[in-house]
Formats: structure tokens, C-alpha cells, sequence
């Protein structure tokens, strides 16, 4: 039987305890996302910021190098995780630990230091103030290079509600808000770094299994041509063509300039090499030259926010533009979102913030202010929503439970819509099903994209197999390729124990219910799954909350019916 355990770090106190995770509790939320769901829960008086790897973490098989972090957004309030690509969740697995689990507040800046044969906390007095990738570039001088480093920036110092984690420099966990939490616990840094491995108990097994992921990852077109090719940028021209790309602060669903910042595009006038997360065949991370720097991106969600939803189709503005965003730590995708807010006040005569749609003059003096939250920065720094409620604008500040909407644009695709709606971070596309995927690609297979018949089961269903995936940890785009029956033999062949895909879909259904009714406490409700105005008006939402609430045995309240909660859990989900 696998062994596992937990660091306990009291930030207060500035001590360190570990405590062994029950087998019950990873056999029922598995690790990474459902884990973070599981320990928040059982620590949510101290509301802690819960950092965990999955079962596969330092296994061969391939795109299993993430990691994931959960806690309370500053953002929405609710809880949320994250996670993020690179060598962290390899390295923190290497230290013997599954799960960190922080509380209290440093009294001065500090850094984690952990490693397989020590725990450390240092002063970070020298590296307050300093960038993501400054950071990390002097926290691998000290400890070399065999180590992993997570880093908050500026923004995060600040308590900016957007501000990311970077990995290395170059992978962030972008959404929710998880530098601010970082920050205002004095936290400026993990280091991680470790020797050990996960054992295979069948390696004949676990052989047949990579071979097998491997097989379908490297047939597939979306994983084995359009990522490795393009990147995620490679998605520009088919979302655009769908009108399914958020243009103008979604005033309008396709931009006409999309191919001068699509993939191809990229490709052609700037990318120096490809990358990948550790163990991974796709390798859709890009590295651009921009005047002699190598710069990491941008992704196709930040082409899209700093680019169509601006208006703007400058590409080296807008690689310039996410690097300085990856430097001072914001999630690229909220930062997109509240600058067209922005843009939007000005063009109907709200409000001046110096930008405007279409033009780039202003933009970088008005995101480094934000940032440094500095004179009208500072209200954009707090998100739409908030920042709506003190200049106005809130029927076009578009969120969901404080959440800015991601590049995808519902009326294009329903299912996007309900699950902007019903995702328990916000409007989260990831979070919340990635219908485009049977919607658009027609992965597993097509769903009409403009109907809401049958939208609540597979927007339900595609949400659990999600929280699967950021449980194990696997990739998302692992599952273009492959099903959770593949999963479920690799987890069979790396634990011993006995797997099914209906294992693992139950799994996931209990991970976003736990999640469901964390945000229950907190005073989430049905009348929080909502759509902004601009949406609500073509999309046929309360049809499919109906069949979705249905679907997950949920009142018509948006509950967890008593008898759903005693399937999933039990009888003794106990609260602290
Ligand atoms: S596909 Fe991209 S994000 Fe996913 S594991 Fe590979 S390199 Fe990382």
C-alpha cells in the first residue's frame, strides 16, 4: 500500500508538522485538486493555501508533470484551485511529500525551502520587490539548479486579486488569484527539491499503459499535429471562424484580424523553440524571440485577451505585453478582461482610464499601475466586478461570481455558457467542462453547439472527468486523446490497486460536489449561477440549469439533495 503525508507549515509560528494521508481519503478525491478540495475542507477555519501533487506525479507516464494549488479566492470567494505545468509537481513529489498545506502569516517575507531531508524557512527581505523570473533566477543561484521554484511577483506583494504564481518563471497558475494569497501571508517563494520517485507495484503493467496513452496521443490530430505544431495559439482560427471568440469586450463573437496573432502567425515571425512540462510528447509551451529575448507564450488565451478582446493585432505588442504580465505576476486572462472593461467605460463616457479599443497607447503604463496597484490601477487591480461597483459599468464588467470570462464566447457554444455558469471558480473554461471540446473539436463526439437539449449532463459529465484530470494530475489535453479508462489501468498499474473508469467518474463527481458545498458555506447559491447580461439575453440558461441541476441530483436551489451527499460521502461529512 502507497504511503502518503502532508506538511503542515504554520506561518505564524513559523513551525512544521506532517501527517499521514488516510488511504480512504486519496481512494475517494484521489490527489491534486481533490485532495486541495478535501484538506481545505478539513482546515477551513485557517481557510489554507493546500499545494498538492497527484498519483502519477514522478511516474513515466507522459503529461503528468502538474501541480495543483486550492484555496479561498480573493477574487470570487469562493474556493478554487489551479494548477500549473513545468517540473514542480515532480520535484515536490520527490521530497516524499503529496501535500503542503500552509496557515497563518509570516510576520516578515519569507521563502519555503523543501527538500527530502530538510524543511527550511528563510527571509525573502532581498527578493521582495523583485519579478517572478529575477526571483527565481536568484533563488537557483543559491540552491542550484536541481530545484524548482514558485514565485510571486509585484502584483502579488500587492494583494492584486488576479495576481498569478509562476513556476520557474515561465508556467503560472494563472486563475483565482493565488499570488494575492501568497502575498498576504508574506510568502514570496517555494523551493522544492528531492530525489526520490514513485514506485511502479507492476511495471510490465505501467509499460503497457504508457504505450498505450502514447499511441493515441501520438495519432490524434488535435495532439499530435495542431499542439505540437501551434501551440495553444493553433486554436485561434477554428474558435474565431465558430464566432465563438470574444471580440471588443464581447461586444462582438469573431475579430476579422484573428490570423495576424494566430498560431500560425506566431510560428512563422517569432518562435525560437518549443517546450514541454516534464514527460510530455506535445511540447506545446512556446518560446519566442522578441529583440533578442526569449520569451515564454503567449498562449492562445492570452493572444485572446490581450489581443482580440483589445482590439489589437499587433503580435510583438502583445508578446511584450504578456511577458511584462508574467514579470509582475497577473493572470493574463483578468488582465485582458479589465482592460476592455476599461476601454468599454471610455467608449461610452463613464470613465477615462487612459485606453482605448484598438490602440495600444496607454496600455503598458495602465497594467504596470495596476499591478503596483498605483492611482486608477488600483481600482482595476480589485477585478471587474469590484471595480464596476465603484466606477459603474456593471452590465458590461463580464464575470461570474467575480471570475472575468475567458476567451470562448457562449453564444457560440452553449454548453461554455452553463459552464461559465456552474463552475465552482468562476467562470473558468477549464473549470467548467471545456464543452468546446465535443461543442467545436467534436471530442469525444459532435454535440450541436447552439441547442440546450441534453447540455446538463454533458456539461455535468465533462466538469467531473475535469476534476479527474486535476486530481490525478494529468494534462487537460491528455484527455483529447485518451479516456479515463486509460487512467484508470495507469493508476491500476502504478498503486496495485483496482481502478475502473467508473471508479474514477465517481471520484470526480465527489471533488466537484465537495467543492459545490464549500461554496454552499459561504453563501454560494443557484442565484450565483448566473451569466452576465450581454450573454443571458441568447442563451437559453435556466433551461439548461434545469436539466443540469437534474442531472446532478441537486435541488431545484442548486443543492446537493441529502440522499446525493450520502452516496458521495457517507454519513459523516463532517465540517470543522
Ligand atoms: S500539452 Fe502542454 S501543458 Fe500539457 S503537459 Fe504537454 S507541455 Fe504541458
Amino acid at each position: 500500500m502507497r504511503d502518503s503525508k502532508a506538511l503542515y507549515i504554520n506561518l505564524s509560528k513559523g513551525i512544521f508538522s506532517e501527517r499521514e494521508i488516510p488511504k480512504e481519503v486519496r481512494d475517494r478525491f484521489i490527489g491534486g485538486r481533490g485532495l486541495g478540495a478535501f484538506l481545505f475542507k478539513e482546515n477551513m477555519e485557517d481557510e489554507p493555501i493546500v499545494i498538492a501533487t497527484g498519483p502519477l506525479n514522478a511516474t513515466p507516464f507522459p503529461m503528468t508533470g502538474r501541480v495543483s494549488l486550492s484555496g479561498r479566492s480573493p477574487l470570487s470567494g469562493t474556493i478554487f484551485d489551479s494548477n500549473a505545468g513545468g517540473s514542480f509537481g515532480t520535484f515536490l513529489k520527490r521530497t516524499g511529500y503529496d501535500a503542503l498545506v500552509i496557515k497563518g502569516r509570516s510576520s516578515e517575507p519569507i521563502y519555503l525551502y523543501i527538500s527530502d531531508k530538510e524543511v527550511r524557512l528563510e527571509k525573502a527581505s532581498e527578493l521582495w520587490g523583485l519579478d517572478t523570473l529575477s526571483t527565481t533566477i536568484k533563488l537557483k543561484e543559491f540552491h542550484g539548479n536541481k530545484v524548482s521554484v514558485i514565485s510571486i511577483g509585484p502584483a502579488g506583494e500587492r494583494g492584486v486579486r488576479f495576481a498569478n504564481v509562476m513556476e520557474d518563471g515561465r508556467r503560472a497558475f494563472g486563475r483565482g488569484g493565488a499570488g494575492a494569497l501568497f502575498g498576504e501571508r508574506g510568502v514570496k517563494a517555494i523551493v522544492v527539491s528531492g530525489e526520490g520517485k514513485t514506485e511502479a507495484f507492476d511495471r510490465e503493467k505501467v509499460s503497457n499503459a504508457i504505450y498505450e496513452i502514447n499511441k493515441l496521443i501520438n495519432t490524434h490530430p488535435l495532439t499530435s499535429q495542431l499542439l505540437p505544431n501551434l501551440g495553444t495559439a493553433g486554436m485561434m482560427r477554428v474558435i474565431n471562424s465558430f464566432e465563438t471568440l470574444g471580440t471588443k469586450n464581447f461586444q462582438k463573437r469573431s475579430f476579422s484580424r484573428a490570423d495576424k496573432i494566430g498560431g500560425e502567425e506566431l510560428k512563422r515571425r517569432f518562435l525560437k523553440r518549443k517546450r514541454g512540462c516534464l514527460n510530455c510528447p506535445i511540447s506545446c509551451e512556446r518560446v519566442c524571440e522578441l529583440e533578442g529575448r526569449e520569451i515564454t507564450g503567449p498562449e492562445f488565451e492570452t493572444l485572446w485577451a490581450l489581443g482580440a478582446n483589445l482590439m489589437i493585432d499587433d503580435l510583438p505588442f502583445i508578446i511584450a505585453l504578456n511577458e511584462k504580465a508574467n514579470l509582475l505576476g497577473v493572470d493574463t486572462i483578468s488582465l485582458g478582461s479589465v482592460l476592455a472593461f476599461a476601454m468599454e467605460l471610455k467608449e461610452k463616457g463613464i470613465e477615462d482610464f487612459g485606453v482605448s479599443f484598438g490602440e495600444k497607447r496607454g496600455i503598458m503604463e495602465l497594467v504596470e499601475d495596476i499591478a503596483l496597484r498605483r492611482g486608477k490601477g488600483s481600482t482595476l487591480s480589485l477585478g471587474v466586478k469590484e471595480a464596476s461597483s465603484m466606477v459603474g459599468g456593471e452590465e458590461f464588467a463580464l464575470h461570474v461570481k467575480g471570475l472575468e470570462i475567458p476567451a470562448y464566447d457562449p453564444r457560440g457554444a452553449f454548453g461554455m455558457g452553463l459552464g461559465y455558469a456552474t463552475s465552482n471558480r468562476g467562470a473558468c473554461h477549464l473549470r467548467g467542462g471545456f464543452s468546446v471540446s465535443f461543442e467545436i473539436y467534436g471530442v469525444p463526439r459532435r454535440v450541436n453547439r447552439l441547442s440546450f437539449t441534453g447540455k446538463g449532463a454533458h456539461v455535468a459529465k465533462a466538469q467531473d472527468a475535469g476534476a479527474v484530470a486535476d486530481s490525478l494530475i494529468i494534462c487537460r489535453f491528455a484527455l483529447l486523446s485518451t479516456s479515463l479508462h486509460h487512467w484508470a489501468r495507469a493508476l491500476s498499474a502504478i498503486t496495485g490497486e483496482d481502478w475502473t473508469a467508473s471508479d474514477l467518474e465517481k471520484a470526480g463527481e465527489r471533488i466537484f460536489n465537495l467543492e459545490r458545498l464549500i461554496n454552499q458555506r459561504y453563501g454560494f447559491s443557484s442565484k450565483d449561477d448566473t451569466l452576465p447580461e450581454r450573454f443571458r439575453r441568447e442563451i437559453p440558461l435556466d433551461e439548461m440549469l434545469k436539466e443540469y441541476y437534474e442531472y446532478r441530483e441537486w435541488s431545484e436551489d442548486g443543492i446537493p439533495k441529502r440522499d446525493k451527499i450520502a452516496e458521495l460521502f457517507g454519513d459523516d461529512l463532517r465540517w470543522p
